[in-house]
């Protein structure tokens, strides 16, 4: 038996319910604060909190405690590395911590050709120099885009996240140029066709539509795409998707930028979600779970499209010192434990979705690749009505359970744990999710 999920007090407890006030006087008002989890400690799959009270960590901070939360060899790096020297700005100067890391996120990318990696702080900042590069790189101004994309908040990747329109509201106006499809989201297809007898018409529409009466292709830097979308509810498309993009790409000279910001270090069971399709992008951007929490980004390059010169782009603070020695250690660690756990583990917790699927109507799909699973809700399966009270009633009522559990897109639950959960963690996450279920819909 493990030590948690273990609730002593109400939830949120005293100490937790004075740190929010605190918190909610001061803090700015944007801010979502998904519940009340006030954090004292965490370890592996538990987090503490300042009452004491433990919980099973089905979010990973956001998909980004990749190796669970603290690990010793991560903590090891990190303190070996702060001990020697905190910052001396990779953009200007060398130490070995960046060639190293650089070296090992070129050989991981998926595909032959050589890389080059440009290392950032975040998620959004990868993309930004993503974007710049792809600019820089074709001499052409316009992006492609996916509904229901996240791709960050500065405003380059605003303007090509399409999830929710009060990340957009009042901000405008953003990057012209930026023209956003329907994605490869079977469940809800925007166009009412079927998979595989569609002939994945999403994306023919794209040349017969798009380029045909809309926008010149050879004005087209780049498509980014999420090889399962995060933010937009977890949406694995079709096993022929990314290929066909690709193709459309090499057709138009369009380079294809795939967003693992979410999805890569291991995620999914595979380094990277685009290793499943077999299909190497020219750009792969990285951030989350890549320094098991230490802030760390990252775009990898092919080196054909490396065009820009010493001060094109550049960071004070990307690739610190102390985050490359954390993204080293976490890269280590997923390649020689936490990839096959995560695809075991994934297995597990796909069939006992699949469970739930079978015994509660409100279970519209389930769908997703190692530990990126998604569990859409709907009122009726016959209409698909998505349900996003269900899904908030169910993240409140998980997290007084213990289950720390996060939604996604407008009607879908997400199963995000750390990489390195058991067979024990899998199971408590299930019996807690079919006990909120069952109280929440029987
Ligand atoms: C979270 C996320 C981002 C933005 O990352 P930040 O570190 O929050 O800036 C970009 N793309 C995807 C796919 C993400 O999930």
């Amino acid at each position: 038996m493990k030590d948690y999920p273990k609730i002593k007090t109400a939830i949120p407890g005293p100490k937790s319910q004075a740190i929010v006030a605190r918190d909610e006087a001061w803090t700015s008002t944007c801010y979502i604060k998904e519940y009340p989890l006030v954090v004292e400690r965490a370890s592996g799959a538990m987090v503490e909190d300042v009452d004491g009270n433990r919980f099973l960590d089905f979010m990973a901070g956001i998909a980004v405690a990749s190796t669970g939360h603290a690990h010793p060899a991560v903590v090891k790096a990190i303190q070996d590395a702060a001990a020697r020297f905190l910052h001396i700005c990779g953009s200007d100067f060398y130490y070995e911590g960046m060639a190293a890391l650089a070296e090992k996120l070129a050989a991981i990318a998926p595909g032959p050709s050589k890389k080059r990696v440009f290392l950032s702080n975040s998620g959004t900042e990868a993309v930004e120099g993503a974007m710049k590069l792809a600019r820089h790189a074709t001499g052409r101004t316009d992006f492609i885009a996916f509904r229901g994309s996240f791709h960050g908040r500065t405003y380059g990747a605003l303007s090509l996240t399409s999830s929710k329109v009060k990340q957009h509201a009042r901000f405008g106006p953003l990057l012209p140029g930026v023209h956003h499809v329907p994605f490869g989201y079977c469940y809800r297809c925007d166009y009412g066709k079927t998979h595989p007898s569609c002939g994945l018409h999403c994306v023919g529409v794209l040349e017969k539509d798009l380029f045909a009466r809309h926008v010149d292709p050879q004005d087209v830097a780049a498509i980014f795409v999420e090889p399962i979308q995060g933010e937009g509810g977890y949406v694995v498309p079709p096993q022929d998707y990314l290929p066909a993009l690709r193709a459309l790409c090499d057709r138009h000279g369009i380079l294809l930028v795939c967003d693992e910001v979410q999805s890569g270090i291991g995620r999914t069971g595979r380094m990277f979600a685009c290793d499943h399709a077999g299909v190497e992008p020219d750009i792969i951007t990285v951030a989350k779970g890549l320094g098991s929490g230490m802030p760390i980004g990252a775009f990898i390059a092919k080196e054909s499209i490396s065009t820009w010169g010493s001060g094109a782009h550049g960071s004070t603070f990307g690739g610190n010192p102390v985050s490359c020695a954390a993204a080293l250690a976490t890269i280590d660690l997923v390649e020689r434990q936490y990839l096959a756990n995560a695809k075991k583990m994934g297995e597990i917790l796909m069939a006992g979705a699949r469970a739930l699927a079978d015994e509660f109507p409100v279970v519209g799909d389930v769908r997703g690749m190692g530990l990126m699973i998604g569990i859409e809700f709907v009122k009726d399966r016959a209409t698909r009505e998505p349900h996003p009270g269900l899904v908030e009633g169910l993240v409140q009522g998980a997290f007084r359970k213990g289950l720390l559990l996060l939604g996604a897109g407008k009607s879908a639950l997400r199963l995000a744990p750390p990489l390195v959960i058991d067979e024990e963690d899998a199971s408590t996450a299930l019996d807690i999710i079919r006990a909120e279920l069952r109280r929440l819909t029987v």
